[in-house]
């Protein structure tokens, strides 16, 4: 049976009328797949990126049978679980749920890490209708006994395959000794890598399965490409990039991806340098500071924003317009998270990637497009595309000696001739020229800014 709008679904009229508020008059394919399963009580194992519609797939049915099987929460009980891998999705998945249930009255709560536990705790007390956790901190809640998971009727476990990337395998165990055995249960994933099918098969009861977007394919209205560049040509070509794509399409947000905390930081801090406004957010940031960060970019008043990967998860942000793997991820399906950033509920988007000539470049790239079975194209219309790195990553050849250190200068052509206007460096007297980093400092001496060395991711 096929749905085309959602007043065809068989969902109760207070969801119907939100629904309706916030504009959606047709369920996108996994909500029309899933809804109705759900309603029936079914097990579901689905094989879904964010940009799918997958929270509302899951939360519907869930405040559809919430609002019509009128039992109430005990106290520190809560009936219906997600897990979410990080904060931000928690935040997200929490803000839908108050969207989706603006016309019920229910008690949704969300708990995670890193802020103080007494409005959690408090939350609890009264017990819950919907709570969104994240597992380390759930787990804290219930060994302290604020939180008892006995009268669990539903568990979701959204982004799986990102909590087993994290490590949380035995919180989720932990987690999942407390709930009933007579439940529903449903397991989101971008992928379905083996650990997936080994925990479907552990939690599920014979459920059934959907799958969005085949594994490890991309969502198609991407336009993905690769620049080759030296690694210490990157900092300037992203300036380059930046400035041009500003000119462009000045509405379009910006999402950097990077492999470290620190290089967020320093990336942000030389880009603010010079004139574009940007902010960070990566683990070392306090909630309120990461939350604050995603405000101002989604508003477009800082449109560009440099992560790193865990904290970008669950960033939905409508109009970004443009992804860049300023570093390539360590996990090739990181890829595929990062770039699903753009291109969101419909929208198109582009993502590029840099790609340099160090040898963890070399594997991660070649496994970015295994795992997506395509091959990506190069933008060789750039002032620091590099031919011999190119040549690396297609054919495996060895960068020419010679090559170690040919770099041009910035904003010249290996050929010599100036392809853009230099940066004036304003002469300053030295007294006056004593604070900041050393990217800075590096700007201030006439230098060009050489890039950041290593971090913890
Ligand atoms: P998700 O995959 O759950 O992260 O959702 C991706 C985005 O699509 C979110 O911004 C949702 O608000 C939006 N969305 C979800 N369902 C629909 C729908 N049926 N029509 C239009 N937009 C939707």
């Amino acid at each position: 049976m096929s749905h085309t709008e959602f007043k065809d679904l068989p969902l109760i009229e207070p969801l119907q009328r939100a629904l309706a508020e916030k504009g959606y008059a047709e369920p996108s394919p996994i909500q029309a797949q899933a809804i109705p399963l759900l309603l029936e009580g079914r097990d579901l194992l689905a094989c879904a990126q964010t940009g799918t519609g997958k929270t509302a797939a899951f939360a519907l049915p869930m405040l559809n049978r919430i609002a019509t099987h009128g039992r109430k929460p005990f106290r520190r009980g809560v009936r219906n679980l997600i897990l979410v891998p990080t904060r931000e999705l928690a935040v997200q998945v929490t803000e839908s749920f108050r969207t989706y249930g603006a016309h019920l009255d229910l008690k949704i709560a969300m708990i995670y890490g890193g802020v103080s536990q007494t409005p959690q705790t408090k939350e609890l007390y009264f017990g819950l209708d919907v709570l969104v956790a994240t597992a380390g901190r759930l787990l804290d809640l219930i060994k302290q006994g604020h939180a008892n998971l006995s009268g669990v009727e539903c568990l979701v476990l959204d982004e799986a395959d990102r909590m087993l990337a994290m490590g949380f395998i035995d919180d989720l165990r932990e987690i999942v000794s407390e709930v009933p055995k007579e439940r529903q249960t449903l397991l989101f994933s971008a992928t379905m890598a083996k650990d997936i099918a080994k925990l479907a098969a552990r939690l599920l009861n014979n459920p059934e399965e959907i799958q969005i977007t085949p594994e490890g394919t991309t969502a198609e209205k991407i336009d993905q490409s690769v620049l080759f560049v030296r690694l210490r040509d990157k900092p300037a070509l992203l300036l380059d990039l930046l400035h041009s794509q500003y000119f462009e399409k000045k509405e379009e947000l910006c999402l950097i991806f990077t492999r470290t905390k620190r290089d967020a930081r320093l990336i942000a801090t030389h880009l603010n340098r010079d004139g574009i406004r940007s902010d960070t957010i990566h683990g070392d940031r306090t909630q309120a500071a990461r939350e604050d960060a995603l405000r101002r970019f989604k508003l477009g008043e800082t449109p560009v924003l440099v992560a790193t990967d865990v904290a970008a998860r669950g960033i939905d942000v409508k109009n970004i317009g443009l992804v860049i793997n300023y570093d390539l991820p360590m996990d090739a399906e990181n890829y595929v998270h990062r770039i699903g950033r753009t291109a969101r509920a419909g929208e198109s988007g582009r993502a590029m990637s840099f790609c340099s000539e160090i040898d963890q470049d070399v594997s991660r790239f070649k496994a970015i497009e295994r795992l997506i079975k395509q091959t990506i194209s190069t933008v060789r219309e750039h002032d620091f595309h590099d031919e011999a790195i190119e040549a690396l990553h297609r054919e495996g050849i060895a960068l020419p000696e010679d090559a170690k250190d040919r770099r041009p200068a910035r904003g010249v052509r290996a050929s010599g001739k100036r392809v853009s206007k230099p940066r004036e460096v304003k002469e300053k007297p030295k007294d006056k020229d004593t604070s900041g980093g050393r990217a800075a400092k590096q700007k201030r001496a006439g230098r060009p800014f050489r890039g950041f060395g290593r971090g913890r991711p």
